[in-house]
């Protein structure tokens, strides 16, 4: 067990000066590793959230850690977080960034005090850090109820999840993604069950890096990995693919495909907190936190791919708001209550058990049902802009699979949502068939 940072005179002045403003119990030493840890840490109200367009409001006092038990070194069962170290990242779609190396990371320098047991972070960054384990710490616990998958079988191929807080950024592709990387403070690594939280940008009312909300989306990533993706994200590399349909990294390029991921992981984010305005609380009230607020938005698919139209300038996170709507609106339309966190998690794990059999029948028989690549997407290079015809075919493939793949008895909720915001558009007649 180690004491970090201990400094003798600071902690005497700390002793003295808590008995001397509040006289309260304190000792300073750092606790065990092995025992249950209580800290205080920012964490969300559930009861803040009455209506679904809410955002949440936050708390700070002690909550119990189930799976952090190490807490000099922010570790414990399939969770555990690092500091610094260099992160290369190659390219970002949306908050997953694909990235080939990292390494030299530290455990992580915690400060703080221990006050009737409980562990009370004495400087911000602490307290950030801390907060931030936290919510993966409440994840890594809930998995199996909100995905379905037992946890051995969720954690199977990879090591302990890491967190890897403020490492140094090395960014090996074009400036445009510099550019993202900057609004994305808090990322999915994808293919490595890494997240990565980096400094918080100075529009953050409430950091990223601890905001469950935003936690929760970056976790919905890694879910819809394991389920659409069947737990294994290839990369697209560079070459000519014009005659094949399947080539590894299409289906995870595609700008319809990350849309939907980014609508899948906003949609987990509902599940977790009971909201759908998953940026307000970190960024305010603005058009781009607004168009991203699912349970008001009042524009379909028609609106957003209108050539030179503006109501929703997200790009393929347009796409995800959208389908993050039309699984609302399945919730919704078998009477399901919002409010209710079992409810929300039933429902997520049907969800999750869907986007792995829709993933499955978009690749059996080499992707046969799949449009042919576009042009772009035969080189593997990454398009930014909706290609309004391309992309509704697409589309109109994956909800035909996941009206397939949908009981008989389900199906009708399915077809009214994705009609009500795909409209004919993107889920034509003849991707309707099972419908009937
Ligand atoms: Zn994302």
């Amino acid at each position: 067990m180690k004491s970090k940072s201990f400094n003798p005179s600071a902690a005497f002045f700390v002793i003295s000066a808590i008995w001397f403003f509040c006289g309260c119990k304190t000792s300073v030493k750092t606790l065990p590793a092995g025992d249950t840890i209580r800290a205080d840490v920012v964490s969300f109200d559930p009861a803040s959230v009455q209506a679904v367009s809410d955002a949440p409001k936050f708390i700070y006092g002690p909550q119990t850690f189930s799976r952090i038990t190490d807490i000099n070194a922010l570790s414990g069962s399939r969770l555990k977080m690092l500091q610094g170290g260099d992160l290369e990242i190659q390219e970002t779609l949306g908050s997953v960034i694909l990235s080939n190396q990292f390494g030299g990371f530290t455990i992580p320098n915690l400060d703080y005090r221990i006050a009737n047991g409980i562990v009370k972070p004495t400087t911000s960054k602490s307290l950030t850090m801390l907060s931030a384990i936290y919510n993966f710490d409440t994840l890594v616990g809930a998995v199996e109820s909100l995905t379905g998958i037992p946890e051995n079988e969720f954690f199977k191929t990879s090591a302990d999840l890491s967190v890897i807080y403020h490492p140094a950024v090395k960014v090996t592709a074009g400036g445009e993604v510099v550019k993202k990387y900057e609004t994305t403070n808090a990322a999915y690594l994808a293919g490595s069950n890494q997240f990565a939280l980096f400094m918080p940008g100075r529009e953050e009312q409430v950091a990223m890096a601890y905001n469950a909300q935003i936690i929760a989306h970056e976790f919905g990533h890694s879910i819809f990995e394991r389920s659409f993706f069947n737990n294994k994200f290839d990369r697209c590399t560079k070459g000519n693919y014009v005659e094949q349909k399947l080539f590894p990294g299409r289906l995870e390029q595609e700008f319809t495909v990350r849309g939907l991921n980014e609508g899948f992981a906003d949609f987990v984010s509902f599940v977790w907190t009971g909201s759908g305005n998953i940026l307000q609380s970190s960024l305010g009230i603005s058009p781009a936190t607004r168009e991203r607020n699912f349970a008001l938005i009042g524009f379909d698919y028609d609106d957003y791919s209108y050539s030179g139209s503006d109501i929703c300038t997200g790009g393929y996170y347009c796409l995800g708001t959208l389908w993050a709507k039309t699984l609302f609106e399945v919730y919704q339309s078998r009477g399901l209550d919002p409010k209710n966190f079992e409810l929300r998690k039933e429902f997520l794990r049907e969800t999750v058990q869907l986007m792995s059999e829709v993933g499955k029948s978009l690749r059996e028989f080499d992707g046969d049902r799949l449009p042919k690549p576009d042009e772009k997407m035969s080189k593997c290079e990454v398009r930014e802009g909706l290609s309004p015809s391309y992309d509704e075919d697409l589309l109109a493939v994956f909800f035909e699979a996941v009206i397939e793949n949908t009981e008989t008895s389900k199906r009708k909720g399915y077809c009214d949502a994705i009609s009500k915001y795909f409209g004919q558009t993107a889920f034509p007649d003849s991707a309707r068939g099972d419908c009937k």
